[in-house]
């Protein structure tokens, strides 16, 4: 990313960011000014769009695990990726499951993140399996959720179960805890989303 000699390369951060449309206008500007008078850039510009492309195929193989943004998942969702969303906030639990339409499946984790820099999302059954984990996940100033996809793939594996997830943080040496959530999962099912049940 570097050999190519430009003296302050954009980061794959905002490269991804600017693809999902989640700049500001301002800096949005800022890359397209950049890219337009400097080709290394511009270069890694289309490797990263490729890339990001690349994450619809990736989710629909049942392989995408990772956080996102409503930005990447707008851009998902254009290309026709279909996405089920469901919200944890809180201590209560929620019911979930996975049909056979869904292409991923996207916790959006509500938290107070103030203070905090970075997060662990660990996602278990209720037997203790895990069936996820982020590490060092960045948090922005003012950040107030994280969004963890799954494929729907991977979650149509499953069997009904309880499932937790935890939010940390590191703290001198240790974990402080953030938030639990729980879900019920009722399994996958055949029928298509909306459609009523036979
Ligand atoms: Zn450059």
């Amino acid at each position: 990313m570097t050999e190519t000699g430009c003296p302050s390369p954009i980061g794959f951060a905002d490269v991804v960011d600017y693809w999902a449309h989640d700049l500001t206008p301002a800096e949005e500007e800022r890359i397209e000014a950049h890219v337009f008078a400097c080709a290394a850039c511009a270069r890694e510009l289309a490797v990263a769009e490729a890339l990001a492309r690349g994450i619809a195929a990736v989710a629909r193989e049942g392989r995408l695990h990772s956080v996102v943004t409503d930005g990447i998942l707008n851009r998902l969702a254009a290309d026709g990726v279909r996405i089920r969303m469901y919200t944890l906030d809180g201590p209560g639990v929620v019911p979930c499951a996975v049909w056979a339409d869904d292409d991923l499946v996207v916790a959006r984790i509500r938290a107070d993140l103030a203070g905090v820099d970075a997060v662990t999302i660990v996602t278990r059954l209720a037997s203790g399996d895990e069936i996820g984990r982020l590490s060092d996940v960045a948090v922005r100033p003012g950040q107030h959720e994280i969004l963890n996809a799954f494929s729907a793939a991977h979650l149509r594996a499953l069997p009904a179960t309880r499932v937790q997830v935890s939010l940390t943080t590191s703290v001198d040496g240790g974990d402080r805890t953030i938030a639990e959530y729980t879900l019920e999962h009722a399994g996958a099912f055949d029928r298509r989303a909306g459609e009523p049940p036979r």
